[in-house]
């Protein structure tokens, strides 16, 4: 929905992507967004390689006071740049800012050649365009003198009106793409942002990253990822419990979950694109804080079943270091993680 995050979403991966080239489609959106990139991007380093970021910038603008027709094409221009980049051996990441309106263009195409109209006014070959463009992306090995692997990621913002995921645009994206980031309006209107709801969204690549996670971070990436999401699920179901009778009716021992979630989703999952230190988290960083929260959790209920009261556990000034965590520069947070791990088995041993 509007004003969830989408185009700050976008510039952040634009900013902060793994990629050589990006390519930045900024299609029938308000025009400052992309005078924001501009002006914004030529002031921040690349981190790989120090310089201006928009170096390896591209960036198609076609806003929405310009020509619908112009609209479509701007999305095929971006994509056959990314190829371009991609096929000298580059990793290219192309975001496209909005599907949903290129959709609309070709809905008034289509209407002005008196084509005839399949679901809402969309042409009959809405669900083929989507798909042809993002049957693009993907990881090849080029064909040049010099062979190389190269990839484009295609990530598409889709903007459906009023928020209504069962719309053709949103249902036709949703068959052809395996990571889905659900935007949530009420986690925007609460300030939690990014507001990717964890448990609408998914990725169907979590068993084909999982290795890469092993080999560069951690070996037990993966179980704790899943500890995580298991103890999201769980804090749902307590939560309509929680409607139903209060949190003072639930088990100490679920009160302690839900200490945990609540870390999660505040001092975790929610990230500012405009703190200088919060704005990139780095897989390590990631990782320890995570594990920070889980040993939190391992720890407050082993104090809990000891007999310690929820509401000391709930005070315990190590809470606060947690929560301070993702403002750690990227230098200090070895040590101080140490030391923040170490305060969480102490405090909550004395419980
Ligand atoms: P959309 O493109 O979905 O309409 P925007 O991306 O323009 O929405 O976001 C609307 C506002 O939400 C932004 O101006 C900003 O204040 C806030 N916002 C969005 N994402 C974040 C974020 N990650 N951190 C902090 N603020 C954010
Ligand atoms: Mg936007």
């Amino acid at each position: 929905p509007f004003g969830s995050g989408k185009t700050v979403t976008q510039q952040q991966l634009a900013k902060w992507a793994d990629a050589d080239i990006v390519v930045y489609i900024g299609c029938g959106e308000r025009g400052n967004e992309m005078t924001e990139v501009l002006t914004e991007f030529p002031f921040l380093d690349d981190p790989k390689t120090g310089n201006p970021l928009m170096d390896r910038t591209v960036l198609i603008a076609n806003t929405s006071n310009m020509p619908v027709a112009a609209r479509e094409a701007c999305v095929y221009t971006g994509i056959t740049i990314a190829e371009y980049y991609r096929d000298q051996g580059y990793d290219v990441a192309l975001m496209a800012d909005s599907t949903s309106r290129w959709a609309e263009a070709m809905r008034e195409i289509s209407g002005r050649l008196e084509e005839m109209p399949g679901e809402e006014g969309y042409p009959a070959y809405l669900a083929s365009r989507l798909a042809q463009f993002y049957e693009r992306a993907g990881r090849v090995e080029t064909i040049g003198s010099e062979p190389h692997v190269a990839s484009i990621s295609v990530v598409g913002a889709v903007s459906p009106p009023g928020g209504d995921l069962s719309e053709p645009v949103t249902q036709n994206t949703l068959r052809i793409c395996k990571v889905f980031w659900a935007l949530d309006a009420s986690l925007a209107d609460k300030r939690h942002f990014p507001s990717i709801d964890w448990l609408q969204s998914y990725s169907l690549y979590v068993d084909s990253i999982e290795g890469w996670w092993a080999e560069n971070v951690a070996e037990d990436w993966r179980s704790i990822r899943d500890q995580a999401m298991g103890l999201l699920q769980k804090e749902s179901e307590l939560q309509e419990i929680v409607q139903l009778v209060g949190p003072d009716a639930l088990p100490e021992t679920d009160q302690a979950t839900l200490e945990t979630t609540r870390m999660l989703r505040e001092d975790f999952l929610q990230q500012n694109a405009f703190d200088d230190v919060d704005t990139y988290c780095a897989p390590s960083k990631q990782y320890q804080m995570l594990k920070t929260i889980l040993l939190f959790y391992k720890e407050s209920l082993a104090a809990v079943n000891r007999g310690a009261p929820i509401a000391t556990i709930a005070a315990l000034p190590v809470k606060e270091d947690i929560g301070k965590m993702k403002y750690i520069p990227q230098d200090e947070f070895d040590a101080k993680i140490a030391d923040i791990q170490a305060a969480v088995v102490k405090q909550c041993s004395e419980a």
